[in-house]
């Protein structure tokens, strides 16, 4: 070690290493040399020295659109166009009151959308933060987990399949290493990677020795020093290619918004129309007739509607990213809504995947582990009696093949000793270092010379040692079949080997499953000093079985409950796990999934075809054995079903079931790169609870947009209404166009707001799931439209007519009706928030604080425009007498008598409909 030091005090002072211009054309250890890093990795200091001076390893932002941009673009919509068109006539015509007040309203409602905005793009900032790409690297000689963005050139990173390349790597090693280059050379199959230099001049498809950042490892492990970081790598290079902003969107907003589009040509084709008719036939004076013509646009165009439906999502993704789920693509937030299955994985997501070695299986005895946690201290039992290795020998080779055939490594912590890698291997490390009593790293005098890293598909691992005596060993560990398939003989009990006893282990291996231990094999074989380089063919037939490893994966008391909540949501829940069978069924028995008898395993998946397999994974709830391969076919074979998938995965082979389940699932700590990005969704702590939870949101989103859409539509539809009526009917307007701009623009989007932040309704996951296909515009929902538009018309005329009956002037009469207007909305409101339950509860009654902020701030505002002499003479308004004040108030509270009445007669009618078996 003292070696490097003067080195790295040379180049400490200047601040930079140099990287090689074609470090694929130079070996690794030149490759090294130059970036002056080392085979053990850099030391922290060292990384957080070339840190400070190369900067972090991330791609320039995207750029980003200015605020100032971002505030003009709130005036390009077709309404704000036609009120600034608006506005210029009014000026025209000298009506300087009416167009101050189309324009402050204009200008302030552009402030509303741009603040809206601008929390909605919040929320997706801190959701992409959350999704921050983390990489395996060596420092201070210990493996650890970074954050990508802290690698600087000189760093050792290992990768392996499944992992995005974080930065432009030199391979010092590389074992089966293929990487998909797509990306950078268009090249979609995976391309082989080794260490050899290749020639300076070859194209980039062609450097060997190199991994760029980006790319995606395909198959195999290896690891590389990194040349170069950030903007400088190659893709950082390609400008172009810098990953656009997501834009806030799912396909029912785009729907709305495109819906909303044509509503709006359809009302201003109305509404020229109606000019024309007024003036050419009506006679009706040209400035009055247009202003109540750009009223009753304002009044039927649903302008704040798309910006509403924005900040619900954006809401909804805040609310999931709370609950671990974060949501890479906007639409799942509407698919997890509809989710009729739910199948995930076992280890990790419906257990704790805290794993610790239980129980020992050797030809003669059975061994009992103690101990706690990933501690690797703890007493190895035989009969009530601590066992030694040295009287008990196997024990060592147990304990050899444990710790040799293992990537993970343990770290003391002040709360306890924790998993670097995979917890079952850690699991393994500690057993280890309880037989050996060395602690967390024991056979230091073992390297390693090759390795066939575990893979689902085969379900083994195996690793080639050789040590400075001479000796040279391969351990195998791995699911029994597999590994029992691999061997010949078995460890006898006093030394020694003997004929395998397959029966024998397969019985062993039912009962620790069926007590819900996961089982693995163990087995070794020696070979000569100069067998350097491992194949499946040294394995197949050649290994002595040591024994059987039982280890206990206690299921998750929260996935216990969520599981529970899903079936009362009438969602299925199916468990698929590489697992073994009996494993999958104890464990899946706790769990409480439905159907916990049967089992199918991926062989039985095999000897299906599509018909049958559509048929079983419907009534099955357990899939053990499977591969990745597997999962593929079960979403296909539910969704024939007409289900609604989402589908949980890790491994770099899951991505194609990801991206084909409705909403795909992966794992946020144990997942893949190629996982997180085939999937909709990431949980951030790889819980099942999780999974429930996003559901739920994801109910609560739909329903949140389906409350905006019922209340914004009829309250649009009713105050149009009023003014064509009125306007065919030769009556004076019974709301003036720029009361209508006031209600329209200022308060209806204020209270619209307060349905975004709508919790769950409480009975949001007793629900059966929403039929994939329901359509947003259902009978219900138009005629909710028909109702309550037709009832607002006839209280609004109603009051109008009532304030005429009794001699009030017109500006009286017209501020009753405005009120009265906006009276309907908030109770209306009210309404809204419980399309499924009752309103009249007391938790419905007390609302949230935003409803009543909301509610707060627009009864205040709407005083102001009554009361206050210069918004008086702004909207043409008179001060309500207290006695209609409160008629106004005593008609919202029938208003909403009315339809909370006919919503409970409809429920009725539901339950029974559903109470009646099918
Ligand atoms: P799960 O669905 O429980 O995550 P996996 O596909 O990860 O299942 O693993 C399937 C089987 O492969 C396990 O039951 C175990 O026997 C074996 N196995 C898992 N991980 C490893 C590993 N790192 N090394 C060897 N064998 C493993
Ligand atoms: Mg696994």
């Amino acid at each position: 070690m003292t070696e490097h030091l003067p080195f790295r005090a040379e180049t400490a002072g200047e601040g930079t290493e140099a990287a090689p211009e074609s470090p694929h054309a130079i070996t690794a250890e030149a490759t090294l040399d130059a970036v002056g890093g080392r085979r053990d990795g850099l030391t922290s200091e060292d990384a957080a020295r070339r840190l400070a001076a190369h900067g972090a390893n991330c791609l320039p932002e995207p750029p980003r659109r200015s605020a100032v941009l971002r505030f003009l673009l709130q005036f390009d919509n077709v309404l704000i166009y036609v009120l600034i068109g608006a506005a210029a006539v009014t000026a025209g015509l000298q009506h300087w009151v009416d167009t101050g007040v189309i324009l402050a309203v204009v200008i302030v409602n552009a402030i509303i959308g741009f603040v809206q905005e601008g929390r909605a793009e919040q929320a997706m900032d801190a959701i992409r933060g959350m999704l921050a790409p983390r990489s395996a690297v060596l420092r201070d000689g210990r493996r650890v987990s970074v954050d990508a963005a802290d690698l600087v050139p000189g760093d050792m990173v290992l990768v392996e399949a499944g992992d995005r390349v974080p930065a432009d790597l030199r391979l010092v090693e590389a074992r089966g290493l293929r990487a998909e280059e797509a990306i950078l050379t268009g090249e979609s199959v995976p391309v082989d990677k080794g260490t050899e230099p290749v020639a300076a001049t070859v194209p980039l498809g062609d450097r060997t020795p190199m991994l760029f950042s980006g790319t995606l490892i395909a198959t195999g492990t290896g690891r590389g020093v990194v040349v170069k970081t950030g903007a400088d790598t190659q893709i950082g290079r390609i400008s172009g290619m810098l990953a656009e902003v997501e834009t806030l969107t799912t396909p029912l907003v785009r729907q709305m918004d495109i819906f909303a589009r044509w509503l709006t040509v359809f009302i201003l084709l109305v509404a020229g129309c109606l000019l024309a008719y007024g003036y050419f036939v009506g006679h009706l004076p040209f400035a009055e007739l247009f202003m109540a013509v750009v009223g009753l646009s304002v009044a039927a165009i649903p302008e704040g509607l798309p910006a509403v439906l924005t900040i619900t999502l954006a809401v909804g993704v805040q609310a999931m990213a709370r609950r671990n789920a974060i949501v890479r693509r906007l639409p799942a937030i509407e698919t997890l809504g509809s989710v009729s299955v739910i199948c995930s994985d076992k280890t990790g997501t419906l257990t704790r995947n805290e794993m610790m070695a239980a129980t020992l299986a050797a030809a003669e005895h059975v061994y009992s582990v103690g101990g706690n946690g990933y501690a690797p201290e703890g007493a190895v039992r035989w009969r009530e009696a601590d066992a030694q290795p040295d009287e008990h020998a196997v024990l060592m080779e147990f304990a050899r093949a444990a710790g040799l055939c293992n990537d993970a490594m343990l770290h003391a912590h002040d709360a306890g000793w924790r998993v670097e890698g995979d917890p079952m291997e850690g699991a393994l490390m500690a057993l280890a270092g309880k037989i050996t009593r060395e602690g967390a790293e024991p056979f230091g005098q073992w390297t390693r010379t090759d390795a066939i890293p575990f893979d689902a598909a085969h379900r083994y691992m195996a690793v080639l040692h050789h040590d400075h005596e001479g000796h040279a060993c391969i351990q195998v560990k791995g699911a029994p079949e597999a590994v029992l398939a691999m061997c010949t003989d078995q460890r006898a009990a006093h030394g020694g080997t003997e004929p395998l006893d397959a029966d024998h282990w397969h019985r062993m291996v039912d009962d620790l499953a069926a007590e819900g231990q996961r089982v693995i094999a163990v087995a070794v074989r020696a070979v000569a000093q100069d067998h350097t380089v491992l194949n499946t063919a040294d394995l197949d037939g050649h290994l002595t079985l040591i024994g059987l490893i039982g280890l206990i994966d206690p299921p998750r008391p929260e996935a216990i409950e969520a599981v529970a909540e899903c079936h009362a949501a009438g969602i299925r829940v199916k468990m698929i796990t590489g697992d073994h069978a009996a494993t999958a069924r104890a464990i899946a028995e706790r769990i409480g999934l439905k159907n916990h008898d049967t089992v199918l395993t991926g062989a039985d998946l095999e000897a299906m075809d599509d018909a049958a397999l559509a048929e079983a994974a419907v009534e099955t709830d357990i899939f053990a054995r499977t591969s990745p391969a597997h999962k593929l076919r079960l979403v296909t074979a539910l969704q024939a079903r007409g289900l609604t998938v989402a589908m949980t995965g890790d491994g770099v082979n899951d991505a194609p079931a990801l991206k084909r389940a409705d909403a795909g699932i992966a794992m946020g700590l144990k997942g893949s790169e190629a996982a997180k990005e085939a999937a909709e969704l990431v949980l951030a702590d790889d819980n099942f609870a999780s999974i429930a939870a996003a559901v739920r949101e994801g109910r609560t989103v739909y329903d949140n947009i389906k409350k905006v859409i019922s209340w914004t539509l009829p309250t649009n539809a009713g105050e149009a209404m009023t003014i064509v009526i009125a306007l065919f009917a030769g009556l004076a307007l019974p709301i003036t166009a720029v009361q209508i701009l006031w209600v329209n623009l200022i308060t209806a989007v204020t209270l619209g707001i307060a349905l975004a932040f709508e919790p769950s309704e409480p009975g949001t996951m007793r629900r059966p799931p929403r039929p994939r296909e329901e359509p947003l515009l259902t009978g219900a929902l138009v005629w909710h439209i028909v109702l309550v538009s037709t009832l607002f018309l006839v209280a609004v005329f109603g009051i109008f007519f009532y304030a005429v009956d009794r001699g009030y002037p017109l500006a009286l009469a017209q501020t009753l009706a405005m009120n009265m207007l906006v009276v309907l909305e908030i109770f209306h409101l009210f309404f809204i928030r419980n399309i499924h339950g009752t309103s009249l509860s007391w938790a419905a009654a007390k609302g949230t604080r935003i409803v009543w902020a909301c509610i707060v701030a627009v009864t205040a505002a709407q005083f102001a425009v009554t009361y206050f002499p210069p918004l008086q003479a702004v909207f043409g308004t008179e001060p309500v007498p207290l006695v209609d004040g409160v008629l106004i108030v005593a008609i919202g509270v029938l208003f909403f008598a009315l339809i909370e009445t006919e919503k409970q007669m409809r429920l009725a009618f539901r339950r029974s409909g559903q109470a009646t078996p099918s």
